[in-house]
């Protein structure tokens, strides 16, 4: 990289791997790989109607009939609007959250309106309820200590993300100047990412 240089080159479809990285010979690297879903160790879970919700945003993954979406954060409930009322086929949906509310990572000033959608398109929430198993017909679930039994054609999961360290993992010790900036860090918010990027720009 000449830092002297303002030109700005970029390849949206190469996947950048550590030695193809190498090969550039940077001065600089700066990880944005972003974060990646979790999937908790729930029996069941490699089932083959079981979905992560950015599967099932970006359409990779089809869904239909009874929909349980297990984790009731933001990207949860924005997933269940979504199903309920854009995807064909998906008649019910059902959140499953093992803590006392839903949305709570939602901005105060807008989750009422967020949670009065919800209620309006019909979406089904079960609070402090633990999902225990995945089967073929549903999701066994502990509420409060009481065993249940949830029926679903197709689960969803959004139980949060993890850094996405791969690169990373490839690059430590090899380049002099490497930096990782926003959900790769620390999955987080556009702000936080933004920020991150901004300051590590200017600072190589
Ligand atoms: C469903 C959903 C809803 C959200 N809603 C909000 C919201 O309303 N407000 C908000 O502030 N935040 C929201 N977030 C969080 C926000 O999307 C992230 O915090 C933000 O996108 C992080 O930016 P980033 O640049 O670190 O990573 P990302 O935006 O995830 O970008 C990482 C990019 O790196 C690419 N990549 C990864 N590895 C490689 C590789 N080896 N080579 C080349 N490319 C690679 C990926 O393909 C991806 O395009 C939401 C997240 C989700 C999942």
């Amino acid at each position: 990289m000449n830092r002297y240089s303002r030109q700005l080159t970029t390849d949206p479809n190469t996947n950048g791997d550590a030695n193809t990285l190498m090969n550039m010979q940077p001065d600089a690297v700066i990880l944005a790989t972003g974060a990646t879903p979790l999937r908790p160790d729930i029996p069941g879970i490699d089932r083959k109607c079981v979905a992560t919700a950015e599967d099932v945003l970006t359409k990779r993954t089809k869904v239909w009939g009874t929909v349980v979406v297990v984790g009731g954060g933001m990207v949860g409930c924005e997933t269940a609007e979504f199903v309920l009322t854009r995807v064909e086929g998906v008649d019910r949906v059902v959140i499953v959250e093992m803590l006392g509310r839903i949305a709570g990572d939602v901005p105060a000033t807008s989750r009422p309106f967020f949670l009065a959608r919800l209620e309006k398109e019909g979406v089904e929430i079960h609070i402090h309820t633990t999902v225990k198993e995945i089967t073929e017909g549903g999701v066994r679930v502990d509420c409060k200590g009481d065993p249940q039994f949830i029926e679903a054609d197709t689960v969803v999961l959004s139980v949060g993300f993890e850094p996405d360290s791969r690169l990373a993992r490839g690059l430590e010790g090899r380049v002099s100047e490497l930096y990782a900036v926003g959900d790769c860090l620390k999955p987080r918010t556009i702000r936080e990412a933004m920020a991150e990027g901004f300051t590590v720009g200017m600072k190589v």
